[in-house]
């Protein structure tokens, strides 16, 4: 079992706290490559994987935008604003509305696209990096409204963080989003069902194991504790972590006496950090901001893609002039118009340019402006954060589990797997989805694929059918 990594108790989360504050971060710690990660498990081998790894991804470098301490929605704001009517900007860190979502980048698409013809003169070249939702948006909007737009993608195919495989698996498998929110009141789904993607709604209803495999009753108290802790910081005169806000609102001093199923309040908070909070931002408690971590309790209304969730990209970007595997590595621009250089040399110019790539890439400077960057963009791009949730997928000959419950959690233990997603009763086929979120996935991501594979079937063990039951 893994060290916990929130401490919970007021007098020892403050001590670690004001340490914090003193010392550099922490290193990530090297990949566990422990006997316990590494013992063949009793979970049998699945007969197909897929993994991903988004933090090292160079297109993306992490896997979608959160509130970290100290950022606003104005910086999202700030970060959607042209420079100088040349460079614009879209994609779902700049959503003020639904950041962090394919709605959220969608929606900045469709904004993009009116901003460039609010300025652009009939039939402009306008260059768009990055053929993500965002870009392949605007790019169709654009097109339709007359201009003549290039898309330069970086990668072999379109999409971005919209990446759908369908080959090895007996039904479409999603390695970015899975889940159309709140899709009662989004297009979204419309589109999809239109396009005959299959949706399914996906009610978050978890089934909780101890690590022992006993089915518990789950606790509303780790809920409670984190919205009485984002109430608590509400009033503050500033924001602070959800860590902070937790410990210095007293929400965080559970009891960690165990009751009879050796489970104590505590393990309640720690399970609503872990399949929750880490899963729904990609960050810790520490990195998230206590004034603009919703409540995420509001996952409802969620539908689950089984039927390729790339389809509302392919079937967008029909016709566009899109170049492939054209890393952008340089942007320029003055009053006559934009410059791009490619990563082979090449040079292109336009008019003007939209950059789609994710916060991420801006965040690591893989592409140099010229000149830089006003302040408030600069700002922005280091204010915001870049959470990370990577995914294992696992088909197996034959199930080795029999609940029928579709998603699988664990309390009591931090585990690297937060939440698994049980496709059997979805699709009929014994396929699992895990989650790993936030600094177990940067951790994970630098193991390789048989010590990742181990870890991953012995978080599974507490799932394992009882024989006889
Ligand atoms: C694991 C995971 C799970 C998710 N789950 C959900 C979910 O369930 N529901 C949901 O709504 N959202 C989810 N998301 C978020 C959602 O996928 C994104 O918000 C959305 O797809 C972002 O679209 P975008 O167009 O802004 O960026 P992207 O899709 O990242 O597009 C940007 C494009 O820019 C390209 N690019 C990068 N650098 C360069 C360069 N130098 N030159 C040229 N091109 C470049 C990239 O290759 C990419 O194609 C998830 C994301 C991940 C990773």
């Amino acid at each position: 079992m893994k060290r916990r990594t929130f401490l919970l108790g007021t007098a020892s989360g403050l001590s670690v706290l004001a340490l914090a504050a003193c010392v550099a971060p922490a290193p990530v710690p090297p990949p566990s490559t422990s006997p316990s990660t590494l013992t063949p498990s009793l979970v049998p081998q699945p007969i197909t994987v897929d993994r991903t790894n988004w933090s090292t991804d160079p297109f993306s470098r992490g896997s979608f935008s959160y509130a970290a301490v100290g950022a606003t929605p104005e910086h999202r704001t700030a970060l959607g604003q042209a420079v100088d009517a040349r460079v614009f900007f879209a994609g779902e860190a700049t959503a003020v509305d639904e950041p962090g979502t394919v709605q959220g980048a969608r929606a900045s698409g469709v904004l993009v696209a009116s901003q460039v013809q609010g300025v652009a003169a009939p039939g402009e070249r306008i260059t768009i990096v990055g053929a993500g939702i965002a870009g392949i948006t605007a790019a169709r909007r654009l097109v339709a409204a007359g201009f003549s737009v290039v898309v330069i993608e970086a990668r072999d195919r379109i999409g971005g963080r919209i990446d759908t495989v369908s080959s090895d698996w007996p039904f479409p498998i999603e390695r970015g989003p899975s889940f159309v929110h709140h899709s009662s009141d989004s297009f979204l789904d419309n589109e999809l069902t239109a396009l005959g993607v299959t949706l399914l709604p996906f009610e978050r209803t978890p089934e909780v194991r101890s690590r022992a495999g006993a089915v518990v009753e789950p606790s509303p108290l780790g809920a409670q504790a984190v919205a009485g802790a984002l109430s608590w910081a509400a009033d503050q005169q500033q924001d602070v972590s959800v860590e902070r806000a937790l410990i210095d609102s007293g929400e965080a001093s559970l009891s960690k006496t165990p009751n009879a199923e050796g489970l104590s309040d505590a393990d309640w908070l720690e399970y609503e950090i872990a399949t929750r909070l880490k899963v729904e931002t990609g960050a810790t408690p520490s990195q998230q901001s206590a004034w603009y971590t919703t409540d995420i309790a509001s996952a409802d209304n969620d539908q689950i893609v089984v039927g390729g969730y790339s389809t509302l990209l392919t079937s967008e970007a029909a016709g566009l002039e899109l170049l492939l595997s054209s890393v952008v590595n340089r942007v320029a621009h003055d009053d006559r118009g934009v410059s791009l250089r490619l990563g082979t040399g090449e040079s292109l110019s336009a008019d003007r340019v939209i950059v789609t790539v994710p916060l991420g890439v801006l965040k690591n400077a893989t592409i140099e402006f010229s000149p830089a960057l006003p302040f408030a963009h600069r700002g922005a791009i280091a204010a915001l954060g870049m959470g990370v949730v990577d995914k294992v997928w696992l088909r197996f000959d034959v199930p080795f589990w029999d609940t029928a419950a579709r998603l699988w959690t664990i309390v009591g233990e931090d585990s690297d797997f937060a939440v698994w997603i049980n496709m059997m009763p979805l699709t009929g086929e014994p396929v699992l989805l895990g989650l790993i979120a936030a600094e177990n996935a940067t951790r994970l991501s630098a193991l390789d694929d048989d010590a990742f594979l181990a870890a991953a079937l012995a978080a599974l063990e507490p799932f394992l059918a009882v024989p006889g039951d």
